[in-house]
């Protein structure tokens, strides 16, 4: 691998175990202030051979080990790494980079193998080519164990006090770091992760009177694009899902799909389970199955949506972009107010 890949492939696998907790890594070439330090050795174990399918223990293609406060990362250099990207997949013989860096940076942050038979899970203590039968390629995920077990260590779900979100709805929501609010929707958008799954996120968001986020137009969705990328998140559920009738798309919070912003080819519908919807870094939307997402955005609006009327221009507690995006939603905001008065 090129030093490059090894650092993009690095950054990706502390980015998806981030996605789990509010753990932040950054990099640093500084030996003596760094926590986790990443190297090649020769481990020099017996040529394995990883082109099918058949399990290998991953401590016989990286170790980590604990030594004077830092933690070490080891990868034999004499196997053949590589960093899968699109159109430059995984071929016989080749082994998973990310996928072993994310077993090692799971010892590295605490977690043991896992004692069950789950052969997809990261902390299983044998590495699996991450194919299918057929030979197509898995993006290598954290499962639903390894989320347990992170979690476990270091928390689950940001908690909300209850009483103090009701009472002081606005004066509370708007001075918590993992949540950001729109002025033209009057909605604040909160971030959850370590998400096991919908049913649970749902829930989640129900208990504090939220739901999950509904997107209406595609100011809306850069607000939440951004939002995801300030919080260095490149995936996250959002509220749409295939209704029970399997044909009709509705929103979390049961508001009309006024607006959808799919990526192109979707939604490509892969498995036949319960359909959920991503949004991508780049804001295009992607339809998933459940337990593929560990963030998902939640959303709560402290007051019903109440917009001016009139000229956009006289709303002086708007800023400038969001006067201008109203002016073009204008249609849309008159009808609000006909119904309203
Ligand atoms: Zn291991």
């Amino acid at each position: 691998m090129k030093n490059s890949e090894l650092q993009s492939a690095i950054k990706r696998a502390f980015e998806i175990w981030s996605q789990v907790v509010d753990l932040t890594f950054s990099e640093t070439n500084k030996t003596e202030s760094a926590d986790i330090i990443i190297a090649f050795e020769g481990i020099g174990l017996e040529n394995i051979d990883f082109g099918n399918r058949e399990m290998k223990s991953v401590n016989q293609i990286a170790r980590t080990i604990e030594t004077n406060g830092k933690v070490y990362i080891l990868f034999d250099n004499m196997k053949s790494w590589k960093y899968v990207q699109v159109n430059n997949w995984l071929v016989y013989n080749e082994l998973d980079f990310v996928y072993a860096a994310l077993h090692q940076i799971g010892h590295a942050l605490g977690i043991n193998h896992h004692l069950n038979k789950v052969r997809r899970n990261i902390m299983h203590s044998e590495y699996l080519r991450p194919s299918t039968k057929d030979e197509s390629y898995i993006w290598p995920h954290l499962q639903h164990d390894d989320v347990l077990a992170m979690r476990e260590l270091y928390g689950a779900y940001e908690s909300i006090n209850l009483t103090e979100s009701q009472e002081n709805c606005d004066e509370y929501w708007s001075h918590l770091d993992f949540v950001s609010h729109y002025n033209l929707t009057n909605k604040y958008y909160i971030l959850v992760r370590g998400v096991l799954n919908h049913s649970e996120v749902q829930q989640y968001c129900k208990n504090f009177g939220g739901a999950l986020v509904s997107i209406h137009s595609r100011w809306e969705n850069h607000f939440v694009q951004d939002f995801m990328k300030e919080n260095k998140v490149s995936e996250a559920l959002i509220g749409l899902s295939l209704k029970n009738d399997q044909i009709n798309w509705k929103w979390d919070d049961n508001s009309e799909v006024d607006y959808i912003n799919w990526d192109k080819n979707e939604p490509n519908h892969v498995m036949s389970s319960e359909y959920l919807v991503e949004m991508l870094s780049h804001g295009r939307w992607n339809d998933v199955p459940d337990e593929h997402n560990r963030v998902a955005i939640c959303q709560i609006s402290c007051e019903e949506k109440v917009l001016p009327s009139g000229d956009p221009n006289k709303w002086k507690k708007y800023a400038p972009e969001d006067q201008e995006a109203a002016k073009l939603l204008l249609g849309e905001i008159l009808v609000v107010n006909q119904t309203g008065n």
